[in-house]
């Protein structure tokens, strides 16, 4: 098995590589032309030096270079985790998320059909595309009502997915996964800023978290879970689309005193909107306040997804719980301060 990850450098292609090169795959890892290489997480798995892993320039931007990495690979099957993945960046950067979350999904579509090579195709798809939910939970069938610049471009790409298996007979499914987290997590996502910033605070190195919206809430995996999802999605008999979820929903809030608790600290809330600050109970310290910065133009409220058709079709669910996934967090944050 030949497989080509786009996106190998970000959170879900490290623990993707890892996960195949651990089932005998060649993995062939896409990394676009940076500044400073990005291989922090490659290092933390100990695979950047894998006899098996061949990294290759690519851009998923640029239509030339997904023919040249399809055509030098001839991957048997090709996972698109490449994006621009954050949500808060998309409203700053719109035009750019579409092109690299959106129509980059199509230059690789058209990659396989211009070269003929015969691969399985993966498109990362998420549950921001669920947006303002019109249901609840969220299943395969459920409307979609993007509320960001990076739902609309995760839309196309996955419509595209659809598309372009149903007019050309391509294996080509989507995973619609919902949030999922690890100490790799990039630091700007909320969970990963509130474990580094819990850390941060018990080594002495900062006394305060400041988030915006405590009331969203979400439906976290880990990240190692949803990554297995991803290789029986494409070992299924036939390609479709399936949701990635735990089924459970939690708020920020929430995460906020899971994560003090997993440090002595109980953490209770005080006051109300933007004067509502999070105060250690033994203490009386404030560690959390509300910085409006962090509020979005639109705000996704509630994610929960149901991953029924994955439990049945495809054997898959998600192994690890919230606080275990939490502690996993915390542990190697505190690991990293030190
Ligand atoms: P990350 O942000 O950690 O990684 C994104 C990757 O995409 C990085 O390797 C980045 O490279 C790469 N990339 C960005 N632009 C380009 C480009 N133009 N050409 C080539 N590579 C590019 O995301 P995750 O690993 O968390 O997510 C993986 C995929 O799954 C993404 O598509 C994301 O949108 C989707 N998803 C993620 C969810 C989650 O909860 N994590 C939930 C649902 C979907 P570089 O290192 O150079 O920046
Ligand atoms: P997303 O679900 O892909 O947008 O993942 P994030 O981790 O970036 O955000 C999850 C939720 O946390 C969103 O509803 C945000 O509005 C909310 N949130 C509240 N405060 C913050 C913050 O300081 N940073 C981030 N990233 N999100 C925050």
């Amino acid at each position: 098995m030949k497989a080509l990850i786009t996106g190998l450098t970000g959170q879900d292609g490290a623990y993707l590589a890892k996960n195949l090169l651990e089932k005998g795959y060649k993995v062939f890892g896409g990394v676009r032309r940076i500044s400073t290489p990005n291989f922090w997480r490659l290092e933390e798995l100990k695979i950047l030096n894998h006899p098996n892993l061949k990294i290759i320039d690519l851009d998923i931007t640029d239509l030339s270079s997904c023919i040249r990495a399809l055509n030098d690979c001839k991957p048997t099957e090709l996972y698109n985790l490449a994006a621009q993945s954050f949500v808060a960046a998309s409203f700053k950067q719109p035009l750019q998320t579409i092109e690299a979350s959106g129509t980059s999904a199509i230059n690789l579509l058209e990659s396989i059909r211009i070269t003929g090579v015969n691969c399985k195709f993966y498109q990362a798809s998420t549950s921001e595309m669920f947006g303002s939910v019109v249901e609840v939970p969220q299943n395969e069938d459920t409307p979609f009502y993007p509320r960001s610049p990076y739902g609309f471009a995760k839309l196309m790409a996955h419509w595209g997915t659809i598309n372009y298996r149903e007019s050309y007979d391509f294996f080509a499914s989507s995973g619609i996964l919902f949030n999922h987290e690890s100490p790799l997590r990039g630091i700007e996502f909320i969970t990963r800023k509130i474990t580094d910033g819990v850390a941060k605070i018990i080594k002495g190195k900062n006394d305060c978290l400041e988030i915006g919206n405590l009331d969203a809430k979400r439906d976290w995996g880990d990240a190692e879970d949803y990554v297995e999802g991803m290789r029986l999605i494409l070992s299924a008999e036939k390609s479709d689309t399936f949701v990635l979820a735990t089924g459970e929903t939690h708020s920020i809030r929430d995460f906020l005193v899971k994560a003090f608790s997993c440090v002595d600290i109980k953490l209770v809330f005080e006051g109300t909107d933007l004067n509502e600050i999070g105060i250690d109970k033994k203490t009386n310290k404030t560690l959390v306040k509300i910085n409006p910065k962090f509020y979005r133009p639109a705000e996704v409220d509630l994610l929960i997804g149901d991953p029924s058709k994955a439990k049945n079709v495809l054997g898959w669910k998600a192994i690890t719980n919230i606080d275990k996934l939490v502690q996993k967090m915390i542990n190697a944050d505190l690991k990293r301060q030190s």
